[in-house]
């Protein structure tokens, strides 16, 4: 990798992966083209992606232009995609991974995600559903479909693979019959819900956490407005001028701190810089004690839409 001023995390299959990346999820195809090339601008290297955002294919133009110019090589860059409920079946997820490599012009993954652990069937449709309009539910066991992820690391079209949106007692299910360890559980986290207890179980067992919507996610399409709006909570801006850093700047060090990866997402150019300046400061224990201690269990996104009654569904156990 060229020198990059972003840190590492060791993950326990010997893999590194930078600690802070770009999310790209409602980062629009007109606009993520020109985020991702900016991104990669200011420093940015590791990215991350999903078959579901509808914009892989613009992510992998802006790759290829910016190796094209000569300011980055593949092997610099770090790039995430997710596997998407449909491609669950264990013969169709080297598929949903292809897809996305085809998407992306890539030859391989960094990283590839089961993204949540509800399959549906196979479909063409994101979101199968049936003639009444009920989504349409697979069968498949996510423990089957991890089995088949492994097969993506042995056949090198992935170098390392993971979970998203998995529950400790899911977590245990998939370690009791896997080869390959889980390197990472990408997870809703912010000051609102510090996942401690998932963490810290997680830690014990290697595997490490990725925060996602570490901003609050203002842009989330189930904003509603009587929502607490993490950015503009009061007890934020005195610590951001204490620190003489933004809000934004606060929420994303206090991961930095616990040892957490995280991504965030911007398609603003200052804001894709400011989001990368939080390397060059330190949150003291005591600020960070303050920072738990706005924990309510807010998780902005139960995905009740992807089947509250499923038995799949992670978001009913306590951790
Ligand atoms: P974030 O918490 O990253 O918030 C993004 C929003 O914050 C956008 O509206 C952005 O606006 C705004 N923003 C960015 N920087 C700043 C700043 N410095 N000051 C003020 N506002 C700012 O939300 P996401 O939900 O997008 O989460 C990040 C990423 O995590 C996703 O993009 C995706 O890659 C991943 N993710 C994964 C999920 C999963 O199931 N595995 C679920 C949800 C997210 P603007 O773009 O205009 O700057």
């Amino acid at each position: 990798m060229t020198p990059s001023i972003v840190p590492t995390v060791k993950f326990n299959d010997g893999n590194a992966i930078p600690i802070f990346g770009l999310g790209t999820w409602k980062s629009k195809p007109g606009e993520v083209d020109q985020a991702v090339k900016d991104a990669i601008d200011i420093g940015y290297r590791h990215i991350d992606g999903a078959h579901v955002y509808g914009n892989e294919k613009e992510i992998g133009n802006a790759i290829a232009a910016k190796i094209e110019e000569g300011i980055v090589k593949r092997e610099d860059l770090y790039i995430v995609s997710k596997l998407w409920h449909t491609f669950h079946n264990p013969e169709l997820v080297e598929k949903g991974c292809r897809r996305s490599l085809e998407d992306l012009g890539l030859e391989y993954l960094d990283l590839y995600l089961i993204h949540h652990p509800v399959g549906f069937v196979e479909s063409d449709e994101l979101i199968p559903t049936d003639a009444n309009g009920a989504l349409m539910y697979s069968n498949v066991d996510y423990v089957d479909t991890w089995l088949a992820m492994e097969k993506l690391v042995t056949s090198g079209l992935v170098k390392s693979i993971g979970i998203s949106n998995f529950n400790h007692l899911q977590i245990e299910r998939i370690l009791s019959v896997a080869t390959i360890v889980p390197v990472t559980n990408q997870v809703e986290c912010h000051p609102y819900l510090s996942q401690k207890r998932l963490g810290d179980w997680m830690v014990d067992r290697n595997i490490t956490l990725t925060a996602y919507s570490p901003l609050g996610s203002p842009d989330r399409p189930t904003v509603k407005p009587d929502d607490p709006d993490l950015l503009a909570d009061p007890r934020l801006l005195p610590l951001a001028e204490k620190y003489n850093k933004t809000p934004a700047q606060i929420l994303l060090r206090y991961h930095i701190e616990r040892g957490f990866i995280v991504v965030a997402k911007s398609v603003s150019k200052e804001r894709l810089r400011q989001n990368f300046e939080i390397f060059d400061f330190k949150i003291s224990p005591e600020d960070m004690k303050t920072l738990m201690s706005f924990e309510n269990n807010l998780r902005y996104f139960k995905m009740e839409i992807f089947g509250v009654d499923h038995q799949d569904y992670p978001f009913k156990a306590e951790f």
